[in-house]
C-alpha cells in the first residue's frame, strides 16, 4: 500500500454524526452525510461516481482524500442448511469470520469484533489463537455489507438480514468504540435500519463495558455465563476472576434499568460433558438466576482438536433443559448449524487456518456422531 492510499479517510464505518462533522469541516452541508449513507447502506453503492446527487465537484474532491475501503473476502461458502460463512482477511494479517444463519424469511448475522481474543475462555478456540487486534468500525460494518451483498445476489425470495449478534470472534465490550460506531450504523434509519432489540452484544462479563454500553447504546445484551459458581467460572471464563458473577449480574440488572426496550438478558450457557452439565449445576444455576430477568440459551459444546472437552450426549442436554424448564426458565437449546462448513460457534477460523485440514475432518466426524437435539439456531 502506498502512503497516499494509507492517508485517505475511510468513509465506511462512520456513524451519522461523525460523517456530518466530517462534511461540515470541509465546508459542506450536514445533509451530505445523509445522502452518502443512503448510497452506501441503502443502495449498496460504493462508487463515488454513481452517487449522482452529490455535485461533481464534491465527488472529485472526495476522490482525492477519501475512500470506501473494505476488507477482502478470502473464502465463502453456503452450507447445506443455508448457513453462509465468510472468511475475511484483515489488513496486517489474520482473518475473522462472519456467519449468516437463515430462519425462514429472517436471518441472523453473527459478526466478529476482534482478531483473536484476550479472554482465553478455556473451551473457546478463538482464545487459543491469541489476540491480534481490534477490528475498526469499518471492518465490523463491512461484515454486514458483505452479507447483504451476497444475499441480494441470491434473489428477493431468500431470507433477509434482520438480526445481528456479536457472537463471532472477540469480546465486543473490549472494543467498544468501534462496536458502538458499527451498532449506530446498523440501527440508524439511514444505515441498515435494524431494530435495536435485534442487535445483540454478547459479553463474557466485562463490567465496565456493560456500564458504558448502558449509557451509550440501546441494544440487547447477552451474557456468556457458563457456570453457576465463581469457582467453576474462574476456570472456564478467566475474566471472572476480575469481575465475579455477582458483580456481572448486578451490572446486567442495571443495564436493564427501567427501559421498555430492554426486558431481559440472554444468558448463554455452553454445556460441557462432566464439567458443568450435571443436575447439581442445573440446580445451582436455577438458584443463582431465580430473580434475574433472563432467557436461557444452552449451547452444546462444539468440539475442536485438543480442546480437552467433550460435548454432552443429547440426553444430557435434554435433561439439563428439562430441569431449567421445570424451574420456570424460558430455555432454548442452540442448534448447531453449518456443521459441514465448520460454522458452528467456537469452531470458526481455526478449522480454516489449520492447513492440514485435520480439524475439519475431526469436526465433521464429531458432528456426524452427535447431530440433533436442536431447538433454535445460533
Ligand atoms: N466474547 C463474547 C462473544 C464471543 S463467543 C462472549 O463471550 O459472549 C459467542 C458465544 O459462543 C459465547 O457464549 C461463547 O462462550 C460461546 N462459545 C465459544 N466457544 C464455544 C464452543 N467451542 N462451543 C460452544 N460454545 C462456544
Amino acid at each position: 500500500m502506498t502512503d497516499a492510499v494509507a492517508t485517505k479517510t475511510n468513509l465506511i464505518g462512520m456513524p451519522r454524526e461523525k460523517l456530518a462533522a466530517f462534511f461540515v469541516a470541509r465546508g459542506e452541508k450536514r445533509f451530505r452525510a445523509d445522502q452518502l449513507m443512503k448510497w452506501l447502506y441503502h443502495s449498496g453503492v460504493s462508487d463515488l461516481q454513481e452517487m449522482t446527487n452529490l455535485s461533481r465537484s464534491l465527488r472529485d474532491s472526495l476522490a482525492v482524500d477519501t475512500e470506501f475501503r473494505f476488507p477482502a473476502v478470502s473464502w465463502s461458502h453456503v452450507s447445506e442448511d443455508g448457513t453462509r460463512k465468510w472468511l475475511i482477511n484483515i489488513e496486517g494479517g489474520g482473518s475473522v469470520e462472519t456467519v449468516f444463519i437463515p430462519d425462514g424469511k429472517r436471518g441472523t448475522l453473527c459478526v466478529s469484533s476482534q482478531v483473536g481474543c484476550t479472554l482465553d475462555c478455556s473451551f473457546c478456540s478463538t482464545g487459543k489463537q491469541g489476540f491480534q487486534r481490534n477490528l475498526s468500525a469499518a471492518e465490523i460494518i463491512a461484515q454486514v455489507w458483505i452479507a447483504r451483498a451476497a444475499l441480494a445476489e441470491s434473489g428477493e425470495d431468500g431470507p433477509a438480514l434482520t438480526n445481528v449478534v456479536f457472537m463471532g470472534m472477540g469480546e465486543p465490550l473490549l472494543n467498544l468504540d468501534a462496536v458502538l460506531d458499527a451498532v449506530s450504523i446498523m440501527t440508524d434509519d439511514l444505515g441498515y435500519g435494524l431494530s435495536k432489540r435485534r442487535v445483540t452484544v454478547s459479553t463474557a462479563g466485562v463490567v465496565p463495558g456493560i456500564v458504558r454500553l448502558a449509557k451509550e447504546a440501546d441494544v440487547s445484551l447477552a451474557l456468556s455465563l457458563h457456570a453457576p459458581t465463581d469457582a467453576l467460572r474462574n476456570d472456564l471464563v478467566p475474566v471472572n476472576r476480575k469481575y465475579p458473577i455477582a458483580q456481572v449480574l448486578n451490572a446486567c440488572r442495571d443495564y436493564l434499568g427501567n427501559t421498555a426496550a430492554r426486558k431481559s438478558i440472554t444468558v448463554e450457557y455452553t454445556l460441557i460433558a462432566g464439567v458443568n452439565d450435571q443436575p447439581e449445576h442445573a440446580e445451582a444455576l436455577a438458584e443463582l438466576l431465580a430473580d434475574f430477568p433472563c432467557k436461557l440459551n444452552l449451547i452444546p459444546f462444539n468440539p475442536f482438536p485438543n480442546s480437552g472437552y467433550r460435548r454432552p450426549s443429547n440426553n444430557a442436554v435434554r435433561a439439563f433443559h428439562a430441569r431449567m424448564h421445570q424451574h420456570g426458565f424460558i430455555t432454548t437449546i442452540r442448534t448447531t448449524r453449518g456443521d459441514d462448513i465448520s460454522a458452528a460457534c467456537g469452531q470458526l477460523v481455526g478449522a480454516v487456518q489449520d492447513r492440514t485440514r485435520r480439524s475439519d475432518r475431526y469436526i465433521a466426524k464429531v458432528a456426524a456422531q452427535e447431530a440433533g437435539a436442536s431447538v433454535r439456531a445460533c
